[in-house]
């Protein structure tokens, strides 16, 4: 398995799939465990051949990535490996992207926003947070202190065409294109930042506008996209420096489930399967000179779409997935999508 010391790649693109544990849930019901980390870049499928004796099992499928994160790895490490590696990028004139991709329940808010007790949510522990916690650092390293860079955040949410300000009561935005193809949320909330203490509580404050108003059986948050943005500029200027997007995806299954009773909800599915096929497109431009940039295919990409540009901007990709037999399904969809994004 992965370990702290080992080395980090320094890829454009990076793609690797973190397992989370059983859950009580999965335990009560039975589920056995049918994913395997054999290697630190390597994860095993194991397809159950009898609904029965689960032990039993159909073939092994291998996959490969960057890196595998096994149902041991923390927050911190995965961290390491991730996102950490590209904060840099955003104090050197590059864009950088990190995007939580799986089904519901595989543990995307938990890597993104910070774990769970019970219902409270450490936002220290998340991906946000701990990116905010190391924009500081670097602001004030001597490299970058004679920059006179200001920060400023914001944090919004993308549900089929429509955009939310998480930052102002899940206002309605508009996302505007101008002649010099550049996009724009109107009047998207951004506060200007000074401490990572400021940032924490804007994370808080918005992931609670996330999933207030809602029933855990028809949660909202699995059909939306949640946009945590970190802003670079020199102070008193409008040109943005850098800009590091993190990415609390919407529910894959989403879009892979063909038996949608209801009208909205296949919709729903239909509109989140285009911005995740469009997303993919656009990773794989990012690593292709010359490469077409098809990012008016989503919402998503679109207001993403300058972070999908230029030689020094990088991105990744964490695959979540549930590690259950009843998830194989879902999990195969996840791994055979996070395989083809580079
Ligand atoms: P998603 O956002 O993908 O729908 P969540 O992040 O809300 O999923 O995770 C679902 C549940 O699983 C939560 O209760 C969360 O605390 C738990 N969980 C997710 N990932 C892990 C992990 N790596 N270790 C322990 N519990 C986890
Ligand atoms: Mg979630």
């Amino acid at each position: 398995p992965l370990r702290e010391t080992d080395p980090v790649i320094e890829n454009q693109i990076t793609v690797c799939v973190r397992k989370r544990p059983l859950n009580d849930k999965e335990i009560r019901r039975r589920e056995v465990d049918v994913v395997s980390v054999p290697t630190r870049n390597q994860l095993v499928v194991h397809e159950p051949k009898h609904k029965v004796d689960l032990t039993k099992y159909l073939e092994n499928q291998h996959f490969r990535f960057d890196y595998v994160f096994d149902d041991s790895c923390t927050n911190d490490l995965v961290y390491k490996f991730t996102a950490k590696p590209l904060v840099k990028t955003i104090f050197e004139g590059g864009m950088a992207t990190c995007f939580a991709y799986g089904q519901t329940g595989s543990g995307k808010t938990h890597t993104m926003g910070g774990e769970f007790k019970g219902k409270q949510q450490n936002f220290k522990s998340g991906i946000y947070g701990l990116v905010a916690q190391d924009v500081f650092k670097l602001l004030s390293h001597p490299k970058y202190a004679k920059m006179n860079y200001a920060i400023s955040a914001s944090f919004f949410e993308i549900y089929g065409k429509l955009v939310f300000d998480l930052l102002a009561k899940k206002q309605r935005l508009r996302v505007l294109e101008d002649g010099k193809q550049q996009v724009q949320v109107v009047g998207l909330t951004e506060r200007a930042v000074t401490k990572v203490e400021h940032v924490l509580e804007l994370i808080q404050k918005g992931s609670l506008e996330r999933t207030s108003g809602q029933t855990s059986a028809n949660s909202n948050s699995s059909r939306s996209h949640a946009v945590f943005q970190i802003i670079l500029r020199k102070n008193g200027s409008k040109h943005i420096d850098g800009k590091f997007s993190l990415i609390d995806l919407a529910g894959n299954e989403r879009g892979a489930d063909n038996n949608k009773s209801n009208r909205q909800t296949r919709i729903e599915g239909a509109d989140i399967n285009k911005s995740l096929l469009a997303l993919k497109e656009c990773i794989r431009a990012l690593g292709r000179k010359g490469a077409h940039l098809p990012f008016r295919g989503s919402k998503l990409t679109q207001v993403l779409r300058d972070s999908f540009i230029g030689e020094k901007s990088r991105t990744c990709m964490i695959a979540l997935i549930s590690p259950g037999n009843f998830s194989v399904d879902h999990s195969l969809n996840t791994l055979r999508y996070a395989d083809r994004v580079k």
